[in-house]
C-alpha cells in the first residue's frame, strides 16, 4: 500500500520522513510510523546487518581455511 502526501498527492517513499519529500508539507501522523514502530525498524535493520557481518566472516574464515590446505 502507499502513502501519498494529502498536500500534493506526492508517493510517501519514506514514512521515517516528517515531511514531504516533493513539496515539504509536515505529514498527518497517521501517515507516518510510530516512534515504536521505527525502533522495531531500527533492530530489525541492526539484526539484518549483524547476521550479514556474520556471515561475512564465516566466508573469510572459509576462504583462510581452503587457502591454508591448499598449500
Ligand atoms: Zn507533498
Amino acid at each position: 500500500m502507499n502513502y501519498h502526501c494529502p498536500k500534493c498527492q506526492g508517493v510517501i517513499y519514506n514514512r521515517r520522513n516528517k515531511r514531504c519529500g516533493f513539496c515539504g508539507a509536515e505529514l498527518p501522523a497517521e501517515l507516518l510510523f510510530t516512534a515504536a514502530e521505527i525502533a522495531a525498524l531500527d533492530e530489525q535493520e541492526a539484526m539484518a546487518k549483524e547476521l550479514h557481518r556474520l556471515e561475512q566472516a564465516k566466508r573469510d574464515a572459509e576462504e583462510v581455511a581452503r587457502r591454508a590446505s591448499a598449500e
